[in-house]
């Protein structure tokens, strides 16, 4: 898969970022899923589109409903915000018929943090206020360390990263994978309220093989599908769909612990058709190639002693 000139850049301003502020970064980087990462299979053939998930994520972490109209009475957010985490869009083709279907169909999609294996976001922050937790690998924000750059917006390359823009003292606001409620033993929020198993829990190693354990189900036969976490004991018994045989986070920019399966393509549905290697380590052996041998440095330094006899010239 080519890499698009704009993912390209988000990839390098993520990397740039990482060479300039904090180097040390690069050492502890993540190559491949930690054993202990958790994470959410989100499956669209099973979501109803109930938005119960949207409804949990702000109860969960205490934000308010964006309301639309003179009267404010629906909560209904066309897009992440800094005050939605979590969002539910619809996908529609032709008549809109059928569920699951690229035509004629219709599909839904949610959309959050990625948790990425190797975290753009992280290597951006000069000011070490996005890290991944170096057991479970949930990816964090932390609002004192903060200088307010938003590096981590432009390097996301899901475009995850929200800023509050109408607060004095802004900060930004993504999916923190519930990591407060995780600590008290509870579920994520959205994960919990849930009624279809659609957003599931659990370790990231084994939404993986459950994710594949569904690429190979038979269309249109009913197998056990669990509820909430994978370990809930939680089943539906219910029809398989006719997945595409992607599981989207897999790979991408070097892997996510947020899964996803879809019986449209993921492009259709919104999401970025990305490459598997980390832009990371991409914008990272870019660098290292640069400084090799002091390529930069010498052409930097070509460049101050063309300048100033350009200045001196000019003074004559
Ligand atoms: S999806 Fe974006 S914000 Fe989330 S971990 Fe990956 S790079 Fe960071
Ligand atoms: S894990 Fe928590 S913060 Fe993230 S989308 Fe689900 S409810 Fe929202
Ligand atoms: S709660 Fe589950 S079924 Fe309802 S919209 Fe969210 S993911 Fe889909």
């Amino acid at each position: 898969m080519e890499i698009k000139r704009r993912d390209f850049l988000k990839g390098i301003a993520g990397g740039a970022a990482l060479a300039l502020a904090q180097p040390a970064l690069a050492l502890a980087r993540e190559k491949s899923r930690l054993p202990d990462a958790v994470g959410i299979l989100y499956d669209a053939t099973l979501c109803i589109g109930c938005k119960a998930c949207m409804v949990g994520c702000r109860k969960a972490n205490n934000l308010p409903a964006e309301t639309i109209g003179p009267q404010k009475l629906w909560d209904n957010p066309i897009d992440l915000s800094a005050r939605t985490l979590n969002i539910i869009k619809k996908y529609v083709s032709g008549t809109g018929e059928y569920k699951d279907r690229e035509i004629n169909g219709f599909s839904f999609i949610k959309r959050h943090c990625m948790h990425c294996v190797d975290p753009a976001c992280v290597s951006a922050c000069p000011a070490s206020a996005m890290t991944k937790d170096k057991k479970i690998g949930i990816v964090s924000y932390n609002k004192d360390a903060c200088i307010g750059c938003r590096y981590c917006q432009v390097a996301c390359p899901f475009n995850i990263p929200k800023f509050e823009w109408d607060n004095p003292f802004p900060q930004i606001v993504k999916c923190q994978l519930c990591n407060h409620l995780l600590a008290k033993g509870e579920l994520p929020g959205c994960c919990d309220a849930c009624p279809t198993g659609a957003s599931l829990f659990g370790p990231a190693a084994a939404l993986l093989e459950e994710a594949k354990r569904r690429q190979k189900m038979q269309p249109g036969s009913y197998y056990d599908f669990p509820v909430s976490t994978i370990t809930s004991g939680k089943i539906q018994y219910q029809q398989a769909a006719q997945y595409i045989p992607r599981i989207y986070g897999e790979n991408e920019v070097g892997g996510a612990q947020v899964l996803m399966l879809a019986g449209v393509p993921f492009e259709k549905l919104g999401l970025p058709d990305l490459p598997s290697g980390s832009y990371v380590a991409l914008a990272e052996n870019i660098q290292h190639t640069l400084y090799k041998g002091m390529i930069l440095p010498i052409v930097a330094f070509g460049g101050l002693i063309f300048l100033v006899k350009r200045s001196d010239k000019n003074k004559e």
